[in-house]
């Protein structure tokens, strides 16, 4: 079956068609300002180079219509029709507490998606958007929702309730809920097959470093804690977001700078985490690594600060699961970031974890980075949340 992955978000579509019995990649591709003046669809039909085309998209119906013209296009399609899409599967950020797997999506799933939206205000009205205009565009065609959340439901209540009066989770749901369950699961569940091992006996540490980034804790094939929150604000420090903090700095800071709970929200979102802490330098591993190369104290100061936190979390999910037999990296700095892999497992010595420095040169490829005599497997593994998208979505169709 061909299964059509939609990750929308508020001004954006990215999809890629996946065949499910090869898994191998037809096109992918992105839909950028949707609605926004300079529009354009980048199309990358397997084997092929980009297609770059500019062109109005005043909205999502717009921008899924495109998709399917070039999908299904003379020169550069890969299916001859859009029935040979069999499913789509739709990437929905936050399922709250209503969705601890994938489902089919019908108007009470919508609605309750819907009703997760002041949670992931930025997210799930785009995501809805997407999917209304998919069901607009290919009527009959099953679409099925995977959402970033779902994987982290099954953590007990001592790991997601936060030291608050209870009546704020009573009232409000205020707890963590966690995210990049997509690819905290594909990665967990990669690690206990190149392991050779039953999931269900494994006690895996997934480290999720992209420009957003967290950790779970993966006990017996089980989410039992992650590292983001109510918001994906929570946890170590991400590209520019500022993961944990005492809350008081908020009032504080807002008090000396005369500005709003909003504008305090944004900082921490937009201007912190590595980017704040290297005075504004970059948010992309990349320039930071060469900075800390050339002895530049922004870059020292952010990296530095930046790899403590991620091992502290390591030694904490550690604790929870009482052990641990896996730390898997995986996302743009975790399987591109030799320098940063090294620095974290630097402070893991304690609990028998050893790298080998050679094999942890590794860039985006699946490789053992531990040496042979680590009493913990540390894997470099490549994540690939729309497979992971793809696969639920055939498995429910
Ligand atoms: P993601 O959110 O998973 O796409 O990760 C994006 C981030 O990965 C970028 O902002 C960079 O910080 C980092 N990244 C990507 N490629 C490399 C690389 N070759 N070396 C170091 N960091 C990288």
């Amino acid at each position: 079956m061909k299964v059509l992955v939609i990750n929308c978000g508020s001004s954006s579509l990215k999809f890629q068609l996946i065949d499910s019995d090869t898994e191998a990649v037809l096109a992918k591709g992105l839909c950028e300002r949707i609605g926004i003046e300079g529009s354009q669809i980048v199309y990358t039909p397997a084997g092929s180079d980009k297609i770059t085309t500019q062109t109005p998209m005043p909205d999502h119906n717009k921008a899924v219509s495109l998709v399917i013209e070039a999908l299904t296009g003379p020169e550069n399609g890969v299916i001859s029709d859009l029935s040979e899409i069999g499913a789509v599967g739709h990437r929905v950020v936050h399922g709250g507490e209503a969705f601890s797997t994938s489902v089919i999506i019908d108007e009470s799933v919508k609605a309750a998606i819907k009703d997760c939206a002041d949670l992931a205000p930025l997210h799930n009205p785009a995501n809805l958007i997407g999917i209304d205009a998919c069901e607009k565009l290919m009527p009959g065609v099953p679409q099925v929702a995977v959402f970033d959340t779902a994987f982290h439901q099954t953590m007990p209540e001592k790991a997601y309730l936060y030291g608050l009066p209870y009546e704020y989770y009573e009232k409000y749901r205020v707890r963590r809920y966690g995210f990049h369950g997509t690819s905290h699961s594909f990665v967990s569940k990669r690690c206990a097959d190149l392991m050779g091992k039953d999931i269900k006996d494994l006690k895996i540490i997934v480290c999720h470093l992209g420009n957003g980034a967290s950790l779970s804790a993966v006990k017996n094939g089980e989410c039992v804690d992650t590292s983001m929150g109510l918001t994906p604000l929570e946890g170590i420090i991400m590209g520019t977001r500022s993961g944990d903090i005492d809350p008081a700095i908020i009032q504080y800071i807002a008090a000396k700078e005369n500005k709003t709970l909003d504008e305090m929200v944004d900082i921490l979102n937009k201007k912190s985490g590595v980017l704040g802490l290297s005075g504004g330098f970059s948010s992309d591993f990349r320039d930071l690594e060469a900075g800390y190369n050339k002895g530049e104290a922004n870059c020292i100061r952010a990296i530095e600060t930046y790899c403590l936190r991620v091992a502290k979390y390591i030694g904490s999910y550690a604790a929870a699961m009482n052990g641990v037999d896996a730390i898997c990296f995986t996302a743009g700095v975790g399987e591109n970031g030799p320098m940063v892999r090294a620095k974290i497992c630097d402070y893991l010595g304690f609990m028998g974890v050893e790298l080998d420095a050679e094999a942890n040169l590794v860039r985006g490829d699946e490789a053992v980075i531990s040496s042979g005599s680590s009493k913990v497997t540390v894997y470099n593994l490549p994540t690939n949340e729309e497979l992971a998208i793809a696969r639920e979505t055939v498995a429910l169709v």
